[in-house]
């Protein structure tokens, strides 16, 4: 199993917290504290490590093959921000990880979520922008430095197989030293690149059925969603993308929906140069999705859960509740605003 070395809170704790329209901006610290206090406690009385909080248990499943999702790094666009990190999510299923989306600081941001980088099996970039595959090549570098000894298969589009060769060029020094150093296997033959230029069957496997799904994310083509057919639900990762019907259909009757949001009246007061202003509105109104689409989107896919994730502008200044609010208006199920090392 992924080695858990700290207690994590369930999201449920802080969905809870924001169907009460009163609690105020502070409402996530408080929910954190009591979570972690009650995760503690659970883990005291040999409960469960993943709390699910009140909400009605679902239907028993083999322990091994439930799935975990953990949200790795939420904040949309390449530069570096304090208090998210890049777009990198994982799913676990048994002793398995399945990483989506490689953005910088991912290596860390799972030691952070206690899981173990030797249990990398596969790896998939939605899309060549560099908030999501800055650390692609770093990410199984570092795994392979600390225990990664079995074969890991990437996807995603091209230049997905070049990226690969290039990366492993770049560091040959650094990979050779540790091969004779210490012993380590070969590096190149555990990475296997896949490059997917069409939507469909990605990947199946004894945990999980991938498929995807091409999505609108101009200039860059082609950019997927993947949708994960895991053995207790289905989790649909929309990658980045404005609204798109394809996303829907791939989203149908969905467990959980993670979702890429932006609030561009934020975008125009953070950017005060008015050509730059003008240009980068054009770019994430034609690339990206908007705050007031994102539940009308969850709600024509059918989905129960809708997570939010890749926040553009992803700074602290916003506070959950703008964005709970804006999607909640449009849909009845359950919205989650996502953070850094959110489980659910
Ligand atoms: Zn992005
Ligand atoms: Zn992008």
């Amino acid at each position: 199993m992924p080695r858990l070395s700290q207690p994590r809170v369930s999201a449920d704790h802080l969905d809870h917290t924001r169907n009460h329209p009163l609690i105020g901006v502070d409402h996530r610290r408080r929910a954190l504290l009591q979570g972690a206090g009650l995760a503690l406690a659970a883990l005291a009385l040999g409960a469960p490590r993943t709390l699910r909080g009140a909400m009605p248990t679902p239907a028993p499943v083999n322990h091994d093959k439930r799935s975990r999702l953990i949200l790795l790094g939420t904040a949309g666009g390449p530069t570096p921000k304090v208090d998210r990190s890049a777009p990198a999510n994982a799913i676990i299923i048994g002793d398995a990880i399945y990483v989506i989306d490689c953005g910088d600081g991912v290596a860390r941001q799972m030691v952070k979520a206690g899981l173990d980088l030797g249990h990398i099996r596969d790896v998939f970039i939605t899309h060549q922008h560099s908030d999501h595959n800055a650390d692609y090549g770093n990410l199984l570098l570092l795994a392979w430095a600390t225990d990664l000894h079995t074969r890991v298969n990437t996807w995603g589009p091209p230049p997905l197989k070049r990226m690969t060769e290039l990366f492993l060029e770049l560091n040959e020094y650094d990979i050779h030293i540790r091969e004779t150093d210490e012993g380590r296997p070969p590096l190149a033959p555990l990475i296997v690149p896949h490059e997917i230029t069409r939507a469909g069957l990605v990947m199946r496997d004894d945990n999980v059925k991938v498929t995807a799904a091409l999505v609108q994310h101009p200039p860059v083509t082609p950019a997927f969603a993947y949708r994960f057919d895991c053995p207790d639900r289905s989790i649909v990762f929309s990658g980045d993308t404005r609204p798109s019907d394809n996303l829907v259909e791939l989203a149908h009757g969905a467990d959980i929906l993670v979702h890429e949001v932006i609030d561009l009246k934020a975008i125009d007061a953070v950017v005060k140069d008015e050509a730059m202003a003008t240009r980068l509105r054009a770019h994430l109104e034609a690339a990206h999705t908007p705050m007031s689409e994102v539940g009308k989107i969850a709600a024509r896919a059918g989905v129960k859960t809708l997570v939010l994730n890749h926040f553009v502008p992803g700074t602290a200044h916003i506070p959950d509740a703008v964005w709970y609010d804006a999607v909640k208006a449009h849909f009845k199920g359950r919205v989650i605003v996502g953070h850094d090392l959110m489980e659910l």
